[in-house]
């Protein structure tokens, strides 16, 4: 039996994007409607089974100090990926995109894998950043992109997927 390898990964973005929601449905497979500041625990762990391989994910969440656009230097210590989250129907939190990699780069490790998460997918109507946009940024990045949903669970696994193949000794 091959080893499983252990990712610290930390989520940054706006406040009310989704996050805690996305987590819990990569963890737990399930959606809370309505506002859960915190899910109790600082951080929650999955293992993913991806090409043969098993990753365990240690998943650090918020529990409300992103409004205050930085993180404790612990949050971010020892990550090998961040996920920076907007929602695809608030435009504002598509342009923080760029003080939160402002962010991660400055306080966060060298060489962290980037993945931008669209997240809220399943309201198409009320949209305000599309997703040709979005990929065009994130490819000028170098990060990987990656629309979700919480709600129907669209992308979270491909999310989660993606990062463990762009981690360094995977290709
Ligand atoms: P956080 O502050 O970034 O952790 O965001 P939360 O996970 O607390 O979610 C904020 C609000 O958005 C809550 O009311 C969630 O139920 C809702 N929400 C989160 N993800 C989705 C999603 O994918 N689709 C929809 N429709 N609502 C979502
Ligand atoms: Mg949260």
């Amino acid at each position: 039996m091959s080893t499983t390898q252990e990712i610290k990964l930390c989520l940054l973005g706006d406040t009310c994007v989704g996050k805690t929601s996305v987590v819990q449905r990569f963890v737990l497979d399930s959606f809370k409607p309505g506002t859960e500041t915190t899910i109790g625990a600082s951080f929650m762990s999955k293992t993913l089974l991806v090409d043969g391989k098993s990753y365990r994910f240690q998943i650090w969440d918020t529990a409300g100090q992103e409004k205050y656009r930085s993180l404790a230097p612990m949050y971010y210590r020892g990550a090998s990926a961040a996920i920076i989250m907007y929602d695809i129907t608030k435009e504002e939190t598509f342009k923080s995109l760029k003080s939160w990699i402002k962010e991660l780069k400055e306080r966060g490790p060298k060489n962290i894998v980037i993945a931008i998460a669209g997240n809220k997918n399943d309201l198409e109507d009320e949209r305000e950043v599309t997703t040709s946009e979005a990929a065009e940024y994130c490819s000028q990045l170098g990060a990987i992109f990656t629309e979700t949903s919480a709600l129907t669970a669209i992308g979270v696994n491909e999310l989660f997927t993606n990062i463990s193949q762009q981690l360094p000794g995977q290709r």
